[in-house]
């Protein structure tokens, strides 16, 4: 039967978050003639599109352009956190304010203390979860890296997704906290360790203005093909792709549906790439009859444990008249004074399977008998973003009948701590003791907080790369799908291995590769 396409594209990337970006950014240098239409099923909420959204200084249009990345939830705020619901996070109880983050939509399920994966989110809008996240991009180490690509070839690619995303660690060299927090954990800490892997400033993708900071989001990686630069490309928002149109392991096109219009329409692509989060990807994938062995198991996250502590002996400094999002939202979440920069003690493999990020918490986003601690001394939060145990059972699946509210492949998620993880995480709060005696002690009445599982917002393993096509994986080392020879997928669903630092870098580094070979491939033709 022959299908009847409304236009013809070179390639379609759907999906328009860091990973998306980086491979039209990347196509249209390496391909200027080539059409590529770029997809999002949100909308376009910041000027430009794909705007850090804590950028947006104006708090109510900055809530108005979050509540619009919300999917399912894009018509009204949620209900900000209770003072039940702070009490018992404070008291390292079940945190159920973390199955509404702003901006953001739950996909997850399942009791907030039990198995399951509640916390799980992703965001609909031009710009992904890459308008919202928070910045930190350390490169990969040790057990974290992937062994089966050349060492050189990844690292001249993490350098170039450093650029692209404007990563340093040089940012805030006023800080008043750093220095003696780097001193004192160093002490702790760095002996016996790499130069790298010693007590550091996490690189951040953030730039220092006079203002305070502006938050790297795609935007940035995009520059000036969103003001016009190549007429070859195009940035189509409110358009959800359900299906990728397959003829044998050749991807002919993609059946698209307007979330405003609801119209269907099918456009011819010469190549496919699904750059659409570590959960809609499969589920596209899953959608289109492409269904590798793997697809959607090995899922991993990094659990996470969290506390705030005192930093004696170090005034507060300046309270933060600024920026990044840096006003008290309705929420209640604590903000972090950016401008203090962000101290890094980086995963060191088996001997350290976690890294711990240490911010200043701004004293007026804190409830009153934190905030007078906290306008004496500096209140850190310490977090531990944890390993954990690569299982081949933990998962998405996908219904081959119920759909979600935009006529995709409803979803389930899966997950279990491994006995290993459980010890691991003991091993951090242990460590996290240790660190905030140092530190002076952690603040009267708060406990150790373990959000819930799926709240890192770093999902790895569902599309997993690999060195052959044995059943273990989802993809090729190019980030092609196994048995395709043109749909490529992208994020952090790609990873294959244990990690414990934020995956975005890495996975933007991927895209890179990625699109520079389907370049070479092209090119070849
Ligand atoms: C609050 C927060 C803090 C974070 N902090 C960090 C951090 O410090 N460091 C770090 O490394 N990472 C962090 N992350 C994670 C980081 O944002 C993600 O790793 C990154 O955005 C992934 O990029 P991506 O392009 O793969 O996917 P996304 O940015 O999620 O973009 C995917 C896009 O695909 C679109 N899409 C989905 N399905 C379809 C479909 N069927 N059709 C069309 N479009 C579709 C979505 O609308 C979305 O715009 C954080 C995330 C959040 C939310």
């Amino acid at each position: 039967m022959s299908i009847s396409f409304s236009e013809k594209v070179d390639v379609i990337i759907v999906g328009s978050g860091p990973t998306g970006a980086a491979y039209a950014r990347t196509l249209t240098d390496k391909l200027p003639n080539a059409k590529i239409l770029m997809i999002d099923a949100g909308p376009i909420v910041s000027d430009p599109p794909g705007h850090h959204l804590n950028n947006i200084q104006d708090v109510a249009a900055r809530e108005k352009a979050q509540i619009a990345s919300q999917g399912p939830h894009r018509h009204a705020a949620y209900a900000p956190m209770s003072e039940e619901e702070r009490l018992s996070r404070q008291a390292g109880a079940p945190d159920t304010s973390m199955l509404r983050r702003p901006g953001l939509f739950v996909v997850g399920g399942g009791p907030v203390d039990g198995e399951g994966f509640p916390a799980a989110h992703a965001a609909h809008n031009v710009g992904g979860m890459g308008s919202h996240w928070f910045g930190a991009c350390p490169r990969p180490a040790e057990r974290e890296r992937i062994p089966f690509i050349d060492r050189a070839i990844m690292d001249e690619a993490l350098t170039t997704a450093e650029k692209l995303l404007r990563v340093s660690n040089a940012q805030f060299p006023d800080s008043h906290i750093a220095g003696p927090l780097e001193a004192l954990l160093g002490g702790l800490f760095n002996q016996g360790r790499a130069p790298d892997r010693r007590v550091q400033p996490m690189p951040m993708a953030v730039v220092r203005t006079k203002d305070g900071v502006l938050r790297s989001g795609p935007d940035v990686i995009l520059g000036d093909l969103l003001s016009g630069a190549s007429a070859n490309f195009e940035l189509r928002p409110e358009t959800v792709c359900r299906r990728i149109i397959m003829e044998g392991g050749h991807a002919v096109g993609v059946e698209l549906w307007g979330t405003e219009t609801h119209d269907t329409t099918r456009i011819e692509a010469g190549t496919v790439v699904v750059a659409a989060d570590s959960l809609h990807s499969p589920q596209l994938l899953f959608a289109s009859g492409i269904r590798p062995p793997a697809l959607g198991h090995y899922l991993n996250e990094h659990p996470q444990v969290t506390i705030l502590a005192e930093f004696e002996g170090v005034d507060p400094g300046e309270a933060s008249t600024l920026s990044d999002g840096g006003a008290v939202l309705a929420d209640r979440t604590v903000v972090t004074r950016m401008t203090s920069g962000v101290t890094w003690i980086p995963y060191n493999g088996e001997s350290f399977p976690f890294h711990v990020q240490l911010t200043q918490a701004e004293p007026a986003s804190l409830p009153p008998d934190d905030r007078a601690i906290a306008e004496k001394r500096p209140v850190l939060s310490v977090s531990f973003f944890l390993t954990s145990d690569l299982q081949y059972d933990n998962r998405v699946e996908f219904s081959e009948t119920e759909k979600d509210w935009y006529g995709r492949p409803k979803m389930t998620l899966r997950f279990k701590m491994s006995d290993k993880d459980r010890e691991r995480m003991q091993l951090a709060r242990d460590t996290q003791a240790k660190i905030s005696a140092a530190l002076g002690r952690s603040l009267p009445g708060h406990k150790p907080r373990t959000p819930p599982d799926g709240s890192s917002l770093h999902y790895q393993g569902t599309m997993r790369m690999g060195e052959k096509d044995d059943g273990q994986s989802v993809c090729d080392k190019n980030s092609r799908v196994w048995g395709t020879d043109n749909v490529y997928v992208a994020g952090n669903g790609l990873i294959p291995t244990e990690t414990a630092g934020n995956p975005t870098l890495t996975s933007v580094a991927l895209a890179i590769l990625a699109a520079r070979h389907i370049a070479e491939e092209q090119a070849g033709r």
